[in-house]
């Protein structure tokens, strides 16, 4: 077996930010050293100043394949997430047809996906109104958890659950051992909101966050932490967008509850305040908050209540967007942003005082763990995958279509500037990025619950 050592006075070990080498040999690391000691056998990658982090995990992305690859699709998910840095995608079981809620939804998806793959990933099960029966044959066939609605998905094909069918499913969920993900917004209070704006300007992005209030995110959280007691399933939040959640989250943590939290680089990102009219490209639900929300967020990372960073990246044909009417109500709510979520959030983290190793933690190490990953992917360290990315945290640069590389080039970060370049990006040892280009074959494979145990 061919010997590779990746060196950087930059590696981001879980040790910290040291000048090491990783030696790579049959797609994993076998061990991570001083650059004095590289054996004079390995074919040697030198990176200098270059950051080397762990290959980033995504555990929140809707390729919505099979069935509307003309959104986005495998390969161009996986083309976008490899020039992002990200070397694991775990795809939500929504917007793709039919929706991953049965094990033959499961095979449709793996069909779909052979051959099409950039980088690794891996599957979330869906839970229903109706398919409690088929929990646990989605678990044995290897999804790595399961994700729901209290809300309306607003798409069809994935029915939301109410409290009632979520009881029916949770004893199932629990004896899983696997995680349940929650879209974490309760129906009562948004159409008592929406319904108390009457005739108001939906062009208007204040109309549309009045819509979908923090009280929405709130009770359906404080429903979650008193399910989650009773069941004791484990609980992840995804996309936290109100900070008012952060004390209830803490509480239940401290009590000792099995509860994760995430949010995503819109919320940390981009503000009410400055959302202009009409740019339904900010569509997202729940919505982007106010200014003072946002550092409250950025706030709960530093604190530890809120784990992961991830993108939701959840694209849609540009039409969908409506933008020529503006209109937030009829528009596909969804913000794609793979390839260029790393200089987002590292952009706005380094600015607050965070470093590359508070990016690892929240990018790469949280989100394998959320997905049963751990000890395969999310770190630098012997044992693990050699998935790796070659990061410029320097350098600057314009966002422009060119560094969207997904299906649709859509996204409200166009013409932004941001920090930090993905130079290389490696899978298993192998590279499947390089300055723009994506050499080598498509070697992606799924990661599935049962893999062997190293
Ligand atoms: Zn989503």
């Amino acid at each position: 077996m061919t010997l590779q050592a990746f060196l950087s006075r930059r590696t981001v070990t879980p040790e910290g930010i040291l000048p090491r080498a990783i030696l790579v040999e049959g797609g994993r690391i076998r061990a991570v050293v001083p650059l004095d000691q590289v054996p004079p056998t390995a074919i040697v990658h030198d990176y200098a100043d270059a950051a080397i982090l762990p290959g980033l995990v995504d555990s929140h992305v809707h390729i919505n394949d099979p069935g509307r690859a003309h959104w986005e699709g495998f390969h161009t998910a996986t083309r976008a997430a490899a020039a992002g840095g990200y070397t694991s995608l775990i795809d939500m079981p929504l917007n793709c047809l039919p929706a991953t809620t049965t094990v033959a939804g499961l095979e449709m998806k793996r069909d779909a996906a052979r051959g099409q793959c950039r980088v690794d990933w891996g599957a979330w099960g869906g839970v229903i109104s109706d398919n409690q029966g088929d929990i646990e044959a989605l678990a044995d066939a290897g999804v790595l958890g399961f994700k729901c609605f209290l809300i309306d998905a607003g798409i069809e094909g994935f029915s939301m659950v109410s409290e009632q069918e979520l009881r029916r499913a949770l004893p199932h969920v629990a004896r899983t051992g696997l995680p349940l993900l929650v879209h974490a917004e309760l129906a009562g209070p948004v159409e008592a909101a929406t319904a108390a704006l009457g005739s108001a300007d939906w062009r208007s992005y204040a109309t549309y966050l009045k819509s979908r209030p923090d009280e929405a995110e709130l009770s359906a959280i404080r429903l979650l932490i008193s399910l989650c007691r009773e069941f004791g399933f484990r609980l992840h939040i995804v996309h936290l967008a109100s900070s008012e959640a952060l004390a209830e989250l803490r509480a239940a943590r401290a009590e000792g509850l099995p509860v994760s939290v995430e949010t995503c680089p819109h919320y940390l990102h981009l503000e009410a305040e400055t959302i202009p009219d009409g740019a339904t490209l900010c569509k997202c639900a729940p919505p982007i908050r106010s200014r003072e929300n946002r550092e409250k967020l950025w706030q709960g990372l530093k604190d530890g209540v809120i784990d992961l960073i991830v993108t939701d990246h959840s694209p849609c044909p540009p039409e969908m967007k409506r933008l020529e009417e503006g209109n937030f109500r009829t528009a596909w709510g969804g913000i794609s942003s793979l390839s260029v979520a790393l200089p987002l959030v590292w952009t706005d983290a380094q600015r607050r005082g965070f470093t590359l190793s508070d990016i690892a933690r929240w990018m790469a190490e949280a989100p394998a763990r959320l997905a049963g990953l751990e000890g395969r992917k999310g770190r630098i360290a012997a044992g693990y995958d050699a998935d790796m990315v070659v990061f410029d945290p320097e350098t600057e640069f314009v966002v422009t279509e060119m560094n969207l590389y997904y299906r649709h080039h859509v996204s409200p970060y166009l013409n932004e500037k941001l920090r930090g370049v993905v130079e290389a990006t490696y899978v298993r040892g192998q590279l499947v990025f390089a300055n723009g280009e994506f050499p080598g074959e498509n070697s992606g494979r799924e990661v599935c619950r049962h893999d062997s145990p190293r």
